[in-house]
């Protein structure tokens, strides 16, 4: 946890950046409570998961025992799971379609109180991959935030494996100045460090913080 902490705010001072500029989002999934106690104790309370169900399982318990926590959905929403998500979750960080900008607007009409968000971007336009592709990123933005009046406070990403990132969180960075929008959730293990050098706000970091996951 110290030394990750440490990587972090290393990378930020080798970019110039100011200490602290950088949220760990500590990615969750897979791991249970056994696991997650000890990071909480550390002090962490900003974490990720990419499954509703399973944080509907495993996060009401850890939140009663560790106050301030703030769980961000990290994964593909159904619109039939948005009801479940809006309970459990404080940011969402996969908004990527109409269909779920538009349930999300019919439970704010509904009375429900939305969280914060953030749209996915499919950087590496990668068929097997969620997010809004970049050529429509400014269109869908445009109506979620301005139309729709939901709360878009930046963009999520995850680049194509096996390529070099860089290029990619530059992209997404473009992308959010072009449209006003300031935060960017981007960089994992294995290359945090190319985020925060591109200017990465949020990181999610699991593996390297909780250890090797199981397959799922
Ligand atoms: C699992 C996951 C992460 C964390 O991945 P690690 O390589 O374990 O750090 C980050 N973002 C998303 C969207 C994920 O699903």
């Amino acid at each position: 946890m110290a030394t990750l902490r440490d990587r972090i705010e290393a990378a930020t001072q080798n970019a110039s950046r100011p200490a602290r500029a950088v949220t760990l989002i500590a990615v969750s999934k897979t791991f249970g409570a056994d696991d997650v106690v000890p990071v909480l104790e550390a002090g962490q309370r900003i974490f990720g998961e990419n499954r509703v169900q399973e944080a509907m399982a495993k996060w009401p318990d850890l939140r009663a025992r560790f106050p301030g926590v703030e769980l961000h959905l990290i994964g593909p929403l159904q619109t039939n799971k948005v009801k479940d998500a809006l309970a459990h979750f404080d940011v969402i960080q996969t908004l990527d379609r109409d269909r779920l900008a538009d349930a999300l607007v019919r439970e704010r009409e509904a009375g429900a109180s939305l969280p914060r968000l953030f749209i996915q971007v499919n950087i590496g336009e990668e068929p097997q991959k969620a997010g809004v592709l970049p050529g429509d990123a400014a269109v869908f933005i445009r109506r979620c935030r301005d139309e729709l009046g939901l709360g878009v406070e930046g963009l999520m990403c995850i680049p194509p494996a096996d390529k070099n990132p860089a290029l990619y969180f530059t992209r997404l960075g473009e992308i959010a100045q072009a449209n006003g929008l300031a935060r960017l959730s981007m960089g994992m293990s294995g290359d945090f460090e190319t985020a925060v050098a591109c200017g990465a706000t949020h990181v999610r970091v699991g593996s390297a913080l909780f250890g090797h996951r199981e397959a799922l």
